[in-house]
Order: C-alpha cells, then sequence, then structure tokens
C-alpha cells in the first residue's frame, strides 16, 4: 500500500469515526475532524483546506459530492443522517478496520467451530448455528436460544438492543432481505446493505405506512420491545454474505449436482463434488471491493473459488489484478462454470 493509498484509509477512518460520535461529544468530533481536514489538505495541496464546519456538514452529504473517488475506496453514499450514523459508516468501519470487524467475527465463530469439531454431532450444529444467524436478523429476547448452550455462545455476544433511531412509535420495520430493522428515518428506506437494495429495491413512507417502491407492498411494522438484532459485525460478515451463501447453493442444486453449506464444520462456505473432484467456494458480500481485495491479498492463498455478487461484477478485472493467481467470480460467473463442469 501506497503512502497516498494508506493516508486514504486513514482519512476514512477519522471521518467515519467522526460520524459515529453523539451529538453531545463535540471536542472529540472536533478533534478528529481537524486531523481529518490536515490530512485531506495533504492529499490535495492543490485545493483550499476545509473548515471542520466544512467537514461537519459533509458528514450528512454523499461521499461521492465531495471526496475524490481516488480517497473513497468505492464507498458511496453519506455516513450521517439526522446526526444519527448511516449502516453505511458502519459499514466503512467494519471493513476498513478488521479488529471491530471480521476478525471479531471470526473469533466468535472460530470459537463455536473449533468446539464444533470436537463433538460427536458438531457438523450439524454448526450448520445450524449459521443457519439460525442467516434466518434471525432479529430475535425476541424471551425466545429459547437453548442450542447455543453447548456451543457456549452468550446470546449478548450475537444480539444486541436496537437502536433508538430505528424505532417509530415502538415498532420496527423489518427488511424483507435480511429480516434486519432497516433505517426508516432516511428518504429511501432500507437497512443499509447494497445486497438487499438490489435483491428487494428501497422502500418509502405514504403517510403512515412504509411501502415497496418496486411492488407496492406495505411492510408490516414489529413491535420493537424485547427485540435484538443481530450485532453489526456478524450481520455484514456472516448474515449477508449468508445470503448469496444459500442462493449458490440453491442455483448449484438446480444444476442437479449437490453442493454442502459450511461442510466438516466450516472448511469452505459451500462445497460440491464433480466426476471425482471436490471443489470448493467463499461468498463475500462486501461494501467495497477494494478493501475485500486488501483483505484476500491478506490472507493465505487456497484453491477456494470466491465469489461476489453480481451487481459488482464491474469490479472483477481489478479484483483479479489485485488478488492473483486468486480465482473471483460473480454469482452468474459461477453458475455458468459449474454448469460447464457438469458437461464435460
Ligand atoms: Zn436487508
Amino acid at each position: 500500500m501506497d503512502s497516498v493509498e494508506s493516508n486514504a484509509l486513514r482519512l476514512l477512518s477519522l471521518i467515519v469515526k467522526a460520524a459515529q460520535l453523539d451529538a453531545h461529544q463535540h471536542a472529540e468530533r472536533h478533534d478528529l475532524l481537524r486531523q481529518a481536514s490536515a490530512l485531506l489538505w495533504w492529499l490535495e495541496p492543490e485545493s483550499p483546506p476545509r473548515t471542520i464546519a466544512d467537514l461537519r456538514s459533509c458528514l450528512s452529504l454523499p461521499l461521492e459530492q465531495w471526496l475524490d473517488s481516488r480517497f473513497r475506496q468505492g464507498y458511496q453514499g453519506a455516513l450521517q443522517f439526522a446526526d444519527e450514523p448511516t449502516m453505511l459508516c458502519n459499514a466503512i468501519a467494519l471493513e476498513t478496520n478488521p479488529r471491530v470487524g471480521w476478525e471479531r467475527v471470526q473469533q466468535i465463530v472460530k470459537n463455536v467451530r473449533d468446539l464444533c469439531r470436537t463433538r460427536p454431532r458438531g457438523d450439524d450444529e454448526y450448520r445450524l448455528f449459521r443457519m439460525f444467524l442467516i434466518e434471525h436478523g432479529v430475535v425476541d429476547a424471551d425466545r429459547s436460544l437453548d442450542f447455543l448452550i453447548p456451543l457456549q455462545v452468550s446470546f449478548n455476544s450475537l444480539y444486541e438492543p436496537i437502536p433508538q433511531h430505528l424505532i417509530r412509535l415502538g415498532q420496527v420495520y423489518l427488511c424483507p432481505g435480511c429480516g434486519w430493522p432497516m433505517e426508516i428515518r432516511r428518504h429511501a428506506v432500507s437497512c443499509g446493505a447494497h445486497w438487499c437494495e438490489q435483491a428487494v429495491g428501497i422502500f418509502q413512507w405514504m403517510d403512515d405506512d412504509l411501502v415497496s417502491v418496486r411492488t407496492a407492498k406495505v411492510i408490516p411494522p414489529h413491535p420493537a420491545k424485547n427485540k435484538y438484532r443481530l450485532t453489526p459485525p456478524l450481520w455484514t460478515f456472516t448474515l449477508i454474505p449468508g445470503l448469496l451463501e444459500l442462493r449458490l447453493r440453491d442455483g448449484i442444486s438446480r444444476l442437479g449436482v449437490s453442493a454442502e453449506l459450511w461442510p466438516d464444520v466450516d472448511q469452505a462456505d459451500l462445497r460440491f463434488t464433480l466426476d471425482d473432484r471436490t471443489y470448493s467456494l467463499d461468498a463475500k458480500v462486501w461494501h467495497s471491493t477494494k478493501n475485500l481485495g486488501q483483505h484476500l491479498a491478506s490472507t493465505p492463498l487456497t484453491d477456494t473459488v470466491i465469489v461476489i455478487p453480481d451487481y459488482q461484477t464491474q469490479y472483477l478485472h481489478t479484483l483479479d489484478e489485485q488478488c492473483l493467481p486468486r480465482q473471483i467470480m460473480s454469482e452468474s460467473q459461477c453458475l455458468r462454470w459449474v454448469k460447464k463442469l457438469c458437461q464435460r
């Protein structure tokens, strides 16, 4: 990574931290934005330095309106809405900071995985655990989660209270794509995942109803009382890619090939065998393919094929260059590839 690249990442990290602070943390925010202003001037010496007040108002503007594309890592959208950090803001924090993001998820998942590997029915128990997370973006506090006890994973490491700004008149509105509470205060309502915006579209308020722009269907509200949501890192790195994993499994099954999710307690996301040869797939759904590329380039090389969503097909070429000799495909490409393997 060159110094422009690493300083651009540092700049993103500073403005994201500033956007995540509570409204009353003025001094901390001032300090972060002061550092961001200095760094931005270093990156763009030909432009006049930005004032802290200017940067402060930029937090609620789409990044692409005020930050050069060289410094954005492919992110688009605003970091704040009505003084609250947006899901995009949280996604950037998770994707650019491994310690709070995928490393933390890996640790939780790894603990369960290690334990399951020592248990007689561990393979099934592990699959049940992963499937539960994908199917439960939100849970009721009084729901019995007894299956977690033998896996030694605490409820609080998986779920957290739903933030107040996602609750309206005591109700939450769950994303039809992933089941997580949506960001209801935005003009274009969604859960914040590009995956879901592509899969189920966005939603808008019509009087007191939240309505799908694509299908005109009304999203039913659910009482927020006693409800908890999956933590943002698990939602980002387990639930959302899990939706791609399920779609790949179904697509491959339709070709007449049986594909297994998380085989041998998570040796891969998906595995199938054709003509005595075994193939492994890993599904990755990141906001920034550039940061995904950096993540992949820093992890040990395996012959697992990486699969990304179709809506990111335009970034495949750059990702390939970043991660050679790793094989990376879009969902459609992957299914065409499996079809070809079947015809051999
Ligand atoms: Zn969603």
